[in-house]
């Protein structure tokens, strides 16, 4: 799948030398490579665009690290500029209604609704141990219902009967109906697909969603689709409130460009990919896999993060050598704590990755509140002047109050910041004889 990308960025990354910070000149030709590679893989032209903004925008000015060369730090903006267009981890599936749970499936037809809903119902059954119930709307298409009452039959699910003569708000109510006498946890429900959009196919659709007020709201579409799987998703996602987005057919030779132009234009999630006619053809969706899969680079992403780690590596030997001089720790080397700590995933989850009591506090503390903390920290530090930061001793009245407004913090909590860098130059001082880079060893684990 979108091999042109790793291809492309491949030669890339052998070609591009010689600089210590991306501009926008050195990553001209590598953009124009982004986009070729991405236009080919069938992705939306507005989505290409944005996309590539994206890109130029985080990697203007940033600095290649250590070892890297530059055209591997560039791949590194790649990566994390496709991880954030198809969102960041999986979203699971909501079942949290009072029971049953109703999951509507909406698309055009042959896109793999009634293959999915088989899917589904069988993960649901085995992996979550779910009642599940299932029922087709679609009077239209003669072999419909038929095919869904195979399909449930096989994965040993419940299949309420419905006829072609019904109509298909009646039987959604009807199951909804039999699924709470019956104490089903989960109902799916099938939906009449035509060839095209068409309106009276999503009035209906509307209807039947108005009625049975499902929790889940899955569009389906077929990977296979390209560009048109754009529309598609957009006349769908203005007509119905969708929850997450199925897609189908990725085993087939999709050029995966309809996962990232779908989750851009309607802005929902990805829950799942078909992969294959089997029951068993289903997977979470994890937008950072897919990341990976599209650049065909694990060997370059790993490299990338483990020159991440050497570089603090690097700085905390420094710091300790300095310390060891017996030169200060100052507020220079307080802010690179912070920055080197984020990079290596946050003080929340380097917190967790710490043995013994650190990590077990970490687990009481509410998420979030750290980093927000570290954050004001930093921004403290910001409005400093290089003169204080090296001698904080400086910082009296007006200057904390000059800081404070630069930091948009109150005087009270440029104390409170003050007050933690000295017990912090306190414990830098015992860490001097080499303890840093073993407490940075032991987070890593
Ligand atoms: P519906 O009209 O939306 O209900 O679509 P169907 O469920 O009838 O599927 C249409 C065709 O696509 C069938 O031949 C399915 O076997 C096939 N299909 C569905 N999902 C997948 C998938 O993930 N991979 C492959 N290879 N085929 C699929």
């Amino acid at each position: 799948m979108l091999d042109n990308l790793s291809s492309r960025l491949g030669h890339l990354v052998k070609t591009m030398r010689g600089h210590s910070r991306l501009t926008e000149d050195n990553i001209k030709d590598a953009l124009r490579e982004v986009r070729m590679a991405l236009l080919e893989a069938d992705v939306a032209l507005p989505v290409v665009k944005d996309f590539v903004a994206n890109v130029k925008e985080k990697a203007m000015g940033q600095e290649v690290l250590g070892s890297l060369t530059p055209g591997q730090a560039f791949i590194g903006v790649v990566n994390d500029s496709l991880t954030d267009l198809m969102g960041k981890q999986n979203d699971a599936l909501n079942l949290a209604a009072v029971p049953p749970a109703i999951i509507l499936m909406a698309g055009l037809q042959g896109a793999g609704k009634t293959t999915t809903i088989g899917k589904l119902s069988r993960l649901l059954k085995t992996e979550h141990k779910k009642k599940v119930l299932v029922v087709s709307a679609d009077v239209y298409r003669p072999a419909a219902i038929e095919q869904l009452r195979l399909l449930a039959e096989q994965v040993e699910v419940e299949f309420y009967n419905s006829n072609s003569w019904e109509d298909p708000v009646q039987i959604a109510l009807d199951a909804k109906e039999y699924a709470k006498k019956h104490f089903f946890d989960v109902l799916m429900v099938d939906t009449a697909g035509r060839l095209a959009i068409d309106e009276v196919l999503m009035e209906e659709i509307q209807k039947i969603h108005a009625a049975i007020n499902p929790i889940e709201t899955l569009f389906v579409v077929d990977a296979m689709q390209g560009q048109d799987a754009v529309n598609t998703a957009k006349a769908f996602d203005d007509a119905l409130p969708l929850t997450g987005i199925i897609l189908t057919k990725m085993d087939g030779d999709a050029r995966g460009g309809a996962a990232l132009s779908v989750r851009h234009v309607t802005g929902k999630p990805i829950k799942f990919i078909g992969v294959g006619e089997k029951v068993t053809g289903l997977e979470p969706f994890h937008p950072d896999r897919l990341a990976s899969r599209i650049l065909g680079m694990g060997d370059v992403l790993t490299l990338i993060e483990d020159v991440q780690k050497g570089i603090d590596q690097e700085t905390a030997a420094e710091m300790a050598k300095k310390l060891h001089k017996g030169k200060g720790f100052d507020l220079n080397d307080f802010k690179a704590q912070i920055v080197q700590m984020r990079k290596m995933g946050g003080i929340e989850s380097l917190m967790a990755k710490m043995p013994g009591q650190i990590g077990e506090m970490s687990k009481h503390v509410p998420e979030g509140t750290a980093e927000r903390a570290m954050g004001q920290v930093e921004a403290i530090i910001n409005s400093m002047t290089a003169k204080e930061r090296a001698n904080p001793a400086l910082i009296k009245a007006s200057r904390k109050r000059r800081i404070a407004m630069g930091s948009g913090v109150t005087v009270q909590e440029v104390n409170k910041m003050l007050k933690q860098f000295e017990q912090s130059q306190k414990v830098m001082k015992q860490f001097s004889k080499g303890g840093m880079g073993k407490m940075l060893k032991m987070a890593k684990g």
